[in-house]
């Protein structure tokens, strides 16, 4: 052993190297907020972007994987075929990658460059299509991976929305981390649907270990799941640039029965809460987490009563540089005054 070798930290244990990068899936560090004011609240965290494909769908990637070579339908070589937003993508190809399958993904245009580029440099097949077409459509994303998978021999269509093994990745990794991280003292958790895994798993995990937990719906504006949660007959779906989350339908796997509250949040609440706590606090989270933070912050402002929320941040904000971060971008879309010539020292000093 080198003799300068001390151990860092006090002494405390680092962790040993992991083999390869699976086993770094999930055991995401919880962090509470000290610099946003939620009333009579206290705000954790949940950083689902330390996960090493970035965000919470490494989790169900990987579980889902697990359980289609479980079930015989995959074999090394094979061909996996899915539907994304792009993190469940990124999940895929990471574990596709450490068990060598082919992946071929269908996405919706409107996602961030970051995540197509980043899915390309994984060697994923990237089918981008239409944004704008809702389900029955032959270019909605979904119908497309199924009418994709349909025409590879051989390829297992992973499907997420109606994919068991997607909520129960979160009933037996996000659900019991989140409680043991807080000593089994957790009032509320608020979280997005996009698939619906990562609620239904988290309702039915607090359902068994701890039935006073709330499960918080945060919906942006244009998706029918508020509604539905509301008991109203939803509108026609609108649409909305916060990316993962809300729905025109209610996904097969989605068990929305659990949530106690429901809060519909239009992109300018969304993009300005995950802003704010950039410059607050220095965390760099993704535009469902904004949703999901200003979700919370309404729930908080309505408690007389101390409570401690759970925001659940399904991903980084590394991927959003080029939009919601950016002032150019977000003037474009009418959040911002347009920045003039002149004000580019000023964007980039503050
Ligand atoms: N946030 C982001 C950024 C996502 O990509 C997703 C998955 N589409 C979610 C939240 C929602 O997760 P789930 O599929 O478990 O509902």
């Amino acid at each position: 052993m080198n003799v300068a070798f001390r151990p860092s930290r006090g002494g405390s244990a680092a962790p040993k190297p992991s083999k390869g990068l699976l086993p770094l899936i999930g055991n995401t560090p919880l962090v509470e907020l000290t610099k946003i004011a939620a009333g009579p609240c206290r705000l954790f965290l949940k950083l689902e972007g330390g996960n090493p494909g970035g965000s919470i769908k490494d989790r169900p990637a990987l579980a889902m994987i697990e359980a289609a070579e479980r079930e015989g339908k995959l074999a090394p070589g094979g061909t996996i075929v899915e539907a994304t937003a792009g993190n469940t993508g990124l999940g895929l190809a990471l574990v596709a990658a450490a068990k060598g399958y082919k992946l071929v993904l269908v996405i919706p245009d409107k996602m961030s460059r970051e995540k197509i580029f980043h899915l390309k440099a994984m060697g994923a097949d990237v089918v981008l299509t239409r944004s704008d077409v809702g389900k029955g459509h032959p270019d909605y994303y979904q119908d497309k991976a199924a009418h994709i998978a349909a025409m590879i021999p051989g390829a297992v269509f992973i499907n997420q929305f109606g994919n068991p093994a997607n909520p129960l990745a979160h009933e037996r990794g996000t659900g019991p981390e989140i409680l043991e991280q807080l000593d089994g003292d957790v009032d509320a958790v608020v979280c997005g649907v996009g698939s619906g895994g990562t609620l239904t798993g988290l309702s039915r995990f607090f359902a068994e270990a701890s039935p006073s937990t709330e499960i918080v719906l945060a919906d942006p504006v244009g998706s029918i799941l508020a509604d539905v949660v509301a008991g109203k007959t939803p509108g026609e779906a609108g649409s909305w640039l916060v990316e993962g989350i809300g729905e025109d339908f209610v996904p097969e796997i989605a068990d929305l029965s659990r949530v106690g509250r429901a809060y519909a949040i239009d992109d300018a609440e969304a993009f300005a809460a995950a802003r704010a706590l950039l410059k607050a606090e220095g965390a760099l989270v993704g535009s469902s987490t904004g949703t999901a933070l200003a979700a919370a912050l309404k729930y908080c402002r309505e408690q007389t009563a101390p409570k401690r929320v759970v925001v659940i941040s399904a991903d980084s904000g590394a991927k959003y540089l080029s939009k919601m971060f950016n002032d150019f971008w977000m003037a474009d879309q009418g959040f911002l005054w347009k920045p003039r010539r002149g004000d580019l020292g000023d964007l980039i000093s503050r």
